[in-house]
């Protein structure tokens, strides 16, 4: 069976081209960027390569302002704790949003057993985060905001240019999980006047266990890794050449004709939105209509339990969420959904369809084929669907 792979945003398929770019730099380019001699050279070379291909896909001024990670996780986490530890002695705390992926959340809330005082901000309905509360939220000791760029979940985009404005007016530093968006759509620290910036590269067809953190010059964060001087010193431990060479390689892709590529998977996006909404009734579109990630959709089914929906779309060979990935098998209802307003009864019932560069027309064709049939089986075993 030919099976459609629609849970982009739990990560996506490596590109064959990003592949073929790492090959060598596993038993041929295999120096130590830290060593002396050619191999090491080599290497060393790479690696300069691929930070100036992730400096230039979120127009960075300096290829020094990029630090790599094992992923957003830990992107996350060093921009957290890193602000945190350094700037503890000026205040503690903190400001982020209600729907922040767990990397973030569970960052705050273990600084918040450290003494840190966190604020968790609300979002509207549309899952979006109200500028005028930050400002509002901000106290003489605040010393970091963070808020994500996009969701993972809804697909919702911040206006984090706004709310950098007010970051500044204060001077506070101020961290964007650009995990979702980065690769996706354009991205620029400097428009959105961020101090730090999280990204992931398994999100954008790269591997799994590779990412960044931007840190802007004169950012004051304390090291993450503590050992030898890689990384300028910031996260010691031998860099995983191949992987950032493979980053490197995917942040050069994702930029070559990035509208292009955003304005047709919106496209598909929109069909699929529009199709499911004109299918199936008593179903809630998650996330604001427009503000939204180009590949992300993501409905409320009433009368359903999402993971129903999953196992019936598998055996038809389509590949979902029911929120992140993070959160499926447990039996939570998502955060994210309760924030902006949802019953847990129904936030249950949410479903995530998110697209990437490889889905196609028929992709959608079939979900639009097989969605509302699988809905309609389920809901007629439903005793409260009969009922109402
Ligand atoms: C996937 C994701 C992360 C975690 O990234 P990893 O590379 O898997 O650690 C963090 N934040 C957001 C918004 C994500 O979508």
């Amino acid at each position: 069976m030919e099976r459609i792979y629609m849970d982009n945003a739990a990560t996506t398929a490596t590109d064959p081209t990003v592949l073929e770019e790492m090959k060598p730099y596993f038993t041929e380019v295999y120096g130590n960027p830290s060593s002396f001699h050619s191999f090491g050279r080599e290497a060393r070379d790479a690696v300069r390569e691929a930070r100036d291909k992730v400096a230039d896909l979120i127009s960075a001024d300096d290829a020094k302002e990029i630090v790599f990670t094992s992923g957003g996780t830990e992107s996350d986490n060093y921009a957290i704790k890193g602000v945190a530890e350094e700037l503890k002695d000026k205040g503690k705390h903190i400001i982020t949003s209600s729907i922040e992926h767990h990397a973030v959340l569970h960052t705050c809330e273990y600084l918040e057993d450290k003494g840190f005082d966190v604020t968790y901000l609300p979002v509207d309905e549309d899952g979006l985060v109200d500028p005028a509360d930050v400002k509002d939220a901000i106290r003489e000791d605040t010393i970091l905001i963070t808020i994500m760029l996009a969701n993972n979940e809804v697909g919702t985009i911040q206006p984090i240019s706004e709310i950098s404005e007010i970051a500044q007016e204060n001077d506070i530093t101020i961290h964007t999980d650009a995990v979702q968006a980065v690769g996706s759509i354009p991205v620029d620290v400097n428009e959105l006047n961020v101090d730090l910036l999280s990204l992931s590269g398994h999100k954008f067809h790269s591997p799994k266990g590779i990412g960044a953190l931007y840190i802007r010059q004169g950012t004051r964060i304390e090291k993450y890794l503590h050992g030898g001087a890689q990384e300028r010193g910031r996260r010691a431990t031998t860099e995983n050449v191949a992987g950032i060479v493979g980053l490197g390689k995917a942040a050069q892709i994702a930029g070559q004709n990035l509208e292009e590529k955003q304005a047709k998977i919106t496209q598909l996006r929109d069909k699929l939105i529009d199709g499911i909404l004109e299918e199936i009734d008593e179903i809630k579109l998650n996330g604001h209509r427009t503000k939204r990630l180009p590949g992300n959709v993501n409905f409320s089914i009433r009368y359903i339990e999402g993971e129903s929906i999953l196992m019936k779309l598998d055996l038809a060979g389509i590949a979902a969420s029911s929120g992140s990935a993070c959160t499926s098998g447990s039996l939570e209802a998502s955060h994210v959904l309760l924030a902006m307003g949802l019953s847990a009864e129904v936030a249950h019932g949410s479903l995530r369809l998110s697209l990437s560069k490889y889905n196609t027309e028929e992709d959608i064709d079939k979900v639009l084929n097989v969605l509302p049939e699988v809905v309609s089986d389920l809901r007629a075993m439903s005793p409260i669907y009969n009922q109402d």
